[in-house]
């Protein structure tokens, strides 16, 4: 399968995709060492786990070096390879705590006689199914929880972004006890839905479509499926926010890696009374940004790494254009070089029925409409079939807050936007066909990978038979 390069549109990679048997092959060696690394103690996963780390570090130039190759952008690909020993690291610290906390042992029962204990199991093979947009981050952002539990793991990253596997892998194989638990894959559709058919808990990240299906898939293997898809994240901006601060928050909140970014916000609802001197500072901040073009080194949004995904934004704004919105600001793709760019696109008189209001864009587009009362702000911000994140900006706090938990999303930054994508410890739930299942962040990210054993220990006499026998009873009562 050939790999197009994002920034010269070039084929320049290849791979050959896992197919069933291989996944099934690796799926039962990574499963007969799971049951050893499960009967570590903590203390001794957290140590096999901080080597990975150091070992992340000593590969990083040469996961960087790929992952830049894969996305087109080089600042966030070294942020997102620096990311991952700190996210293990992090776990290591938390982990014993966590396991500590979540198995009570010997606690009174209600029954007098009987004592309770809880025992953690982990479930066996974990499995993760990546998309493009951070590929390094999103392939492992599940995984390292998983394993700090105790699970092996098997994950499979997009096909669109698979330079960085190679160099991933040597940090693994620098940590032979972890190797013999954590395998990662090349594939694209056929290799997911084999994976998903031979874990016993699956992470999913991507869209609402492949999501559907894994969802279905995971339903059939009836293994529990933890899903992250996609969003369409409002931002409401009330009359007592400073414009031209709200602007420069909304165009970062925005646009960050070209938009690429699930928790992007994408629809931007403004008080009239501050609706004009918002959108001229919008426009002026956004024609500041440059291209990071012809120097990667340089300017701050990158080429659409699937390049599909650049024509879709053009044709929704085609569609707004054709309905009446007035582009103040970019919105022509731009092929230079072979790849495919976008300029910080500002859309206003944009209505509700617009495909740039209604449908994920995921690139760096900001659709602007103003509002009169907050209520009506509230409400369409709420008409989504989406419900992953949102963000209010206001005077203060307090006036924020009010409107924030009116706001039908997992995680609502307040005075700032798309605060998920730097804030990892508050637990959040997605709403609507924004995902499923228990929180990856805060602690429910590793205690969701445990199924609670409960031993029960009876201390008296356990109870006969007869006990029950029918003339104990009067009335529904136990003599
Ligand atoms: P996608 O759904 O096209 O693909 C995601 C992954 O699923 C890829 O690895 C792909 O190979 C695999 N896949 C495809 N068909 C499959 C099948 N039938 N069974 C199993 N696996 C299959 O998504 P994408 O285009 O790579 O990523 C962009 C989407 O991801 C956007 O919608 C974005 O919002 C979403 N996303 C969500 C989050 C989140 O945390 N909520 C984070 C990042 C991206």
């Amino acid at each position: 399968m050939k790999v197009r390069n994002p920034r010269t549109g070039q084929d320049d990679y290849e791979i050959t995709p896992v197919d069933g048997a291989g996944i099934a092959a690796t799926a039962s060696r990574l499963r007969a060492n799971q049951p050893r690394w499960a009967a570590l103690p903590i203390a001794e996963r957290c140590n096999v786990m901080l080597r990975w780390a150091d070992a992340i570090e000593k590969h990083a130039p040469a996961i960087i070096k790929q992952l830049t190759i894969d996305t087109g952008r080089s600042g966030i690909a070294a942020i997102e390879v620096g990311g991952v020993p700190g996210t293990i690291r992090r776990w290591a610290e938390q982990a014993p705590q966590i396991i500590d906390r979540n198995s009570p042992s010997d606690v009174p029962s209600a029954n007098p006689t009987v004592v309770n204990s809880t025992r953690l199991v982990p479930f066996s093979l974990f499995g993760a199914i990546a998309p493009w947009n951070f590929p390094m981050t999103l392939s492992t952002i599940d995984a390292i929880p998983a394993l700090f539990a105790g699970c092996a793991a098997l994950i499979k990253p997009s096909e669109v972004t698979p330079r960085f596997v190679e160099p991933l892998r040597a940090s693994i194989d620098d940590v032979p006890e972890l190797a013999e638990v954590l395998e990662i894959v090349v594939g694209d559709a056929a290799t997911g839905e084999a994976l998903v058919a031979n874990v016993d808990y699956i992470c999913f990240t991507g869209s609402v479509a492949t999501g559907r299906k894994v969802a279905i898939a995971a339903a059939e293997a009836f293994i529990p499926a933890n899903l992250e898809l996609g969003g369409k994240d409002p931002m409401i901006i009330l009359s007592s926010a400073d414009p031209a601060e709200a602007a420069k928050t909304a165009l970062r909140a925005s646009i960050l890696a070209t938009g690429q970014a699930c928790q992007s916000i994408e629809r931007l609802y403004v008080a009239r009374a501050i609706y004009e001197p918002f959108l001229e500072a919008l426009v002026a901040e956004a024609e500041m940004v440059r291209l990071n073009y012809p120097d990667i080194h340089q300017g701050e949004i990158g080429p659409f790494i699937f390049a599909p995904q650049g024509q879709k934004i053009a044709d929704q704004i085609a569609e707004a254009k054709q309905k009446g919105a007035r582009v103040l600001t970019g919105g022509n793709l731009e092929i230079l070089d072979g790849g495919t760019y976008l300029r910080p696109t500002v859309i206003a008189d944009v209505t509700a029925d617009m495909a740039i209001v209604r449908d994920e864009s995921f690139g760096p587009v900001l659709p602007v409409i103003s509002f009169d009362d907050v209520d009506e702000a509230v409400s369409q911000a709420n008409d989504s079939v989406y419900g992953l994140s949102a963000a209010v900006l206001a005077g203060s706090s307090e006036e924020a807050e009010e409107i924030a938990v009116r706001l039908e999303a997992g995680a609502i930054s307040i005075n700032d936007g798309s605060m998920t994508a730097m804030v990892w410890d508050a637990e959040n739930s997605s709403f609507k066909l924004s995902g499923m299942g228990p929180s990856r962040m805060g602690e429910s990210g590793m205690t969701r990978f445990f199924r609670k054993q409960a031993l029960i220990r009876q201390t008296a006499t356990p109870a006969r038979i007869q006990d029950f026998a029918e003339e104990n009873f009067v009335e529904g009562y136990m003599r």
